[in-house]
């Protein structure tokens, strides 16, 4: 039997729509990837190179740190940087502490931004708080942006958790302190909404967060923040990790929502390893929703471990090969070619499993194994059709791929 195809949504549980930019985000949309830029958004040269490199490796809304008064005077000269580049990627300022006094001063930050980020825990203290929260969505509302309300474990607002706290310990039998934690986070998310949408931003221009670093606490806040709202709400496990590490836990905590139709839109908070790419978390966040079936973005290789069976490293290195083959023809085969990112591959390691897999996969080669006749069988639609041997196997299958891609994903007609 071959694989199921990717399916462009799943039912989920309803949310409204709120436009950012040219990008859709809730309302039953597709799940947008986001991600972040590390760069210093004063290096106006830097971030623009970054932003179009996020966005070109499939990153659909790009966020850059506003903390100072060059980072908001750079915001649109990035944003012109990346016009001239042609990339229309929706930008997000991220405030904290000062955000109500950088976006005063420079008025061309908010209206070169899609949409501002405010975290309700890093607005100010007590009567400052309010005054700030206010002047942020107030701006936020003449330049017709929508906002994020993006609550973080880590700086959770600390005279709601100080309230909340002395409630709870009036009351018989108290809740633990970590299930106060949590409410407390959602309750900052919802009331900080009502806040805003009493200051006249509409609802429709709202997405929530309440991200936090444990897998499992992450879970419980999202299932009750989505029981208890519509708005559209943005998924990540804050600072994640670094490598394996942070990929897993990304997973874990955002399969499990996402399975249960809870969020619109997600970022996977890598810690990148020194030297590496940062749209690494783009590719990991695109790979979550492909493999699950929810989006997809670019063909899958389908690979077997290898095993003692394969005692060279002909079969690894095909696999990654074919791998990196296509994605870099994604951006060509995607702006020409409608469904391609649907095409399968299985590239696997002898005889035991490879023409099983291969036969499941739209184009398959099973390597020979130790042991085995130095030739390579291909399945195409299920089908034998050729067997490669010799030293440039790679470049024989390459062929066969693109031959297949011509045939199966044709160039759509432009109108004259
Ligand atoms: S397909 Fe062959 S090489 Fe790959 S894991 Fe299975 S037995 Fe080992």
């Amino acid at each position: 039997m071959r694989r199921m195809r990717v399916q462009a949504t799943l039912p989920r549980r309803g949310s409204r729509a709120v436009a950012v930019g040219a990008v859709t985000i809730g309302g039953g949309r597709p799940i947008v990837v986001q991600s972040m830029t590390n760069t210093d958004t004063a290096d106006v040269a830097a971030t623009a190179l970054q932003v179009a490199e996020l966005a070109r490796a499939g990153s659909e809304i790009v966020r850059v740190t506003v903390g100072t008064r060059e980072h908001a005077r750079a915001v649109p000269a990035i944003r012109e940087r990346l016009l001239a580049m042609n990339v229309a990627v929706p930008l997000v300022g991220d405030f904290h502490y000062n955000g109500h006094k950088l976006l005063a001063e420079t008025p061309a930050c908010a209206q070169a931004l899609d949409k501002l980020r405010i975290n309700p825990g890093n607005v100010g203290a007590g009567s400052n708080r309010d005054a700030r929260f206010a002047s942020i969505v107030e701006i936020a509302c003449r330049a017709g942006k929508p906002v994020r309300i993006g609550v973080n474990g880590g700086s959770l607002d600390p005279e709601l958790l100080a309230r909340m706290m002395d409630e709870n310990a009036s009351r018989r039998p108290a809740a633990p302190a970590q299930e106060v934690a949590r409410e407390a986070m959602i309750v900052s998310a919802l009331e900080s909404a009502q806040r805003a949408c009493a200051l006249g931003l509409p609802a429709d221009a709202i997405v929530l967060s309440c991200k936090v670093s444990g897998v499992q606490e992450l879970i419980g806040i999202y299932r009750s923040l989505a029981a208890r709202c519509d708005y559209p709400l943005h998924l990540g496990l804050t600072e994640a990790g670094m490598g394996s590490k942070g990929i897993v836990a990304s997973t874990a905590a955002l399969a499990i929502l996402l399975q249960e139709g809870i969020g619109d839109t997600i970022r996977v908070s890598l810690t990148p390893e020194p030297g590496g790419a940062r749209t690494r978390e783009v590719i990991v966040a695109q790979e979550i929703l492909q493999t699950m079936g929810l989006r997809a973005f670019a063909p899958m290789v389908t690979a077997c471990p290898g095993c003692g069976r394969t005692t060279s490293t002909v079969f690894q290195s095909l696999a990654q090969e074919i791998q990196d083959y296509v994605r870099s023809r994604m951006p060509e085969w995607r702006a020409r070619r409608d469904g391609v990112e649907n095409l399968t591959l299985a590239v696997m390691g002898c005889v035991v499993n490879g023409p099983g897999e291969s036969r499941h996969a739209d184009i398959g080669i099973s390597l020979p194994g130790a042991g085995e006749a130095p030739v390579a069988p291909v399945y195409v639609d299920g089908r034998r059709t050729v067997t490669l041997r010799g030293e440039d196997i790679g470049a024989q299958f390459r062929r066969i791929v693109e031959d297949y891609v011509a045939r199966r994903y044709p160039e759509r007609q432009t109108a004259r």
